[in-house]
């Protein structure tokens, strides 16, 4: 085996990510190594980098990510060398409460952790990877229930996307707002997860589908992806809503961005007895207010979709599937194809709101 790769890390808060040498361990029984051959830049990740996160460090970014297994550790029953593979950053133990409950997107032997170590190491000190994956980087050692394996046909860009951006907002659209056809749906924040839910809605039927972005730029993505509506956000959201939408606001209002502001915007965008699905993933010290008054004469549901609330072993194959058989359309979702180095850069894009995913290929 290769004992070194190239990764990129954040070695300390607040400094840059940078190109590091990274030493690979010995893979044990029930690990998987898969050498990474296409990686999105996710807002999770540029979370991991700006403060929205407090990540242990050194750190290698990156989790949303497909490859190809090129070493199995002993009693590896589910995949072999060769094939092809999604990454899960939230694999599921079977064993939990959550697992055996049925909800396997809340595994508590996985939810919540930001980072851990897998045995790779920097200048001999551990490193941390992100969500347990750590996908910025030419390799990964993974437990075997974070693959999935995936046809060859699909290319690897387009399986990496289904690691997170896209189960995310499908899985918003179909497993926890569950739009029925003729609704209306209002999805705030036009990124990679955003676009990801414009196109799941409009593929479940959803009557109108009312884009929102703070920049205008968005509007000709938010059209590829099926809206049909752009609205560019501002203080007069609900009331912009409203006009569209027969005075009554949103059927559902779907936030993808994480913060008070965009909560209490799609909140107040959504009609009576609507639902609000809360996509985006915050900052812990990031308070929204709701009068005690309003929560019960609004009667609105206010939702969290973590991962899609999915089962990643069945969804991403037939993520795959629709994708093979042309019933989703994930072209529009890559819009600059970069190296590991070009990922910095890719950050700063994201932060200013342009583009959809930037992909790393490697
Ligand atoms: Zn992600
Ligand atoms: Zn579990």
């Amino acid at each position: 085996m290769t004992d070194y790769m190239t990764g990129l890390v954040v070695r300390e808060p607040g400094t840059p990510a940078a190109l590091a040498e990274l030493k690979l361990p010995e893979i044990g029984p029930g690990q998987v190594r898969v050498r990474v051959r296409a990686a999105g830049v996710c807002h999770s990740d540029l979370s991991m980098v700006n403060g929205t996160l407090a990540p242990p460090h050194p750190l290698v970014l990156g989790h949303e990510a497909a490859g190809e297994v090129v070493e199995v550790g002993e009693h590896v029953t589910r995949a072999a060398v060769g094939d092809h593979v999604v990454l899960n950053w939230q694999p599921a133990c079977r064993a939990c409460w959550f697992c055996e409950h049925g909800q396997p997107w809340l595994c508590s032997t996985s939810h919540g952790v930001a980072a851990m170590q897998s045995g790779i190491t920097l200048n001999g000190e551990p490193v941390h990877v992100t969500l347990g994956v750590g996908a910025f980087a030419e390799q990964v050692v993974v437990p075997e229930n974070a693959v999935i394996p995936v046809p060859r046909q699909l290319g690897f860009d387009l399986a990496a996307l289904l690691g997170c951006a896209v189960l995310t907002g499908t899985g918003a659209v179909r497993n926890t707002a569950q739009v029925e056809p003729g609704e209306s749906v209002v999805v705030v924040g036009l990124g990679g997860v955003g676009l990801s839910v414009v196109s799941a809605a409009r593929a479940a039927g959803a009557g109108q589908v009312i884009a929102v972005d703070v920049s205008e730029a968005k509007k000709g993505l938010a059209e590829a992806a099926g809206a049909t509506d752009f609205v560019v956000s501002s203080d007069n959201l609900s009331k912009e809503i409203r006009s569209r939408t027969n005075r009554l606001g949103a059927d559902h209002t779907i936030e993808c961005v994480g913060r008070a502001s965009t909560i209490r915007a799609a909140w107040r965008a959504t009609r009576t007895g609507g639902q609000v699905t809360v996509v985006g993933m915050g900052a812990a010290d990031d308070m929204v207010q709701f009068s005690a008054l309003e929560i019960f004469s609004s009667a609105r549901i206010l939702r969290a979709s973590v991962y899609g609330q999915a089962d990643t072993d069945l969804e991403v194959p037939a993520l795959a599937r629709d994708v093979l058989d042309g019933k989703l359309n994930l072209d529009h979702l890559i819009t600059d194809r970069i190296g590991l180095a070009d990922v910095p850069a890719a950050f700063d894009r994201m932060a200013r709101g342009e583009g959809a995913r930037s992909v790393v290929s490697l």
